[in-house]
């Protein structure tokens, strides 16, 4: 059966999700240790930690594997104009991918916005083609980075300490005015935004930035 979420922050836009760091392989830097934007995930913290929250996200991670997920997750996005794909979780494999690659081809309506560290795998690079090549879609590849740093041309997201480390080339989001909500901005689905700079949150994050400055 699919399982939605919904975050507070997306103005009621709905999402798919799966568990964070299980279904995460672009999060790890080397074994054992995470990237830095992975080690202050807000999706390993608060209400994440609740089984009611768990569940649909580990229930999420068998159920794309059954025949009929793809029509039934259509037939889910009816009345949706937008949709996020993972508030949590990443596309960990390509049989899935492929499978989102088809939900996307065939819910035209909709907006879909995809981030992700899979484009760190090469086996990725065509099923991700295919997916930013069409019209609905907005593909954003994250940079590891909590600094900003991004590479241009590949990243479409990076996190900055706070909102003055952002500069030319990235569109800030500005939830951060608005109570946490995005209040009718639409900047991640849209394909001409080409790098999105949040700017950190959460006590885990900005430990994570003190760390790194001091070291
Ligand atoms: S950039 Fe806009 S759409 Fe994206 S998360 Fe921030 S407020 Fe929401």
């Amino acid at each position: 059966m699919i399982k939605i979420s919904v975050t507070s922050k997306l103005d009621g836009i709905r999402s798919w999700s799966l568990q964070a760091l299980d279904t995460c392989p672009g999060s790890i830097a080397s074994p054992g240790v995470l990237v830095d934007a992975c080690k202050g995930c807000y999706a390993t913290t608060g209400n994440y930690r609740y089984p009611n929250v768990k569940a649909p996200r580990i229930s999420n991670q068998s159920d794309w594997q059954r025949m009929g997920w793809v029509s039934d997750m259509v037939e889910a996005l009816q009345n949706d104009r937008f949709f996020r794909w993972f508030d949590s979780g990443d596309m960990y494999t390509l049989g899935l991918a492929e499978k989102m690659l088809e939900v996307m081809r065939m819910t035209p309506w909709c907006s879909h916005w995809l981030p992700t560290r899979m484009h760190k795998f090469p086996k990725f690079s065509i099923v991700l083609q295919n997916m930013a090549a069409l019209p609905n879609v907005s593909v954003r590849f994250s940079s590891d980075s909590v600094n900003g740093q991004f590479t241009k041309g590949l990243h479409g997201s990076v996190i900055v300490a706070d909102s003055t480390q952002h500069t030319k080339g990235m569109t800030l989001c500005r939830a951060y005015e608005n109570a946490g909500k995005c209040s009718g901005c639409r900047a991640c689905w849209d394909k001409k935004v080409k790098v999105i700079a949040y700017p950190a949150h959460g006590q885990k994050m900005q430990k994570v930035i003190q760390i790194l400055k001091a070291a």
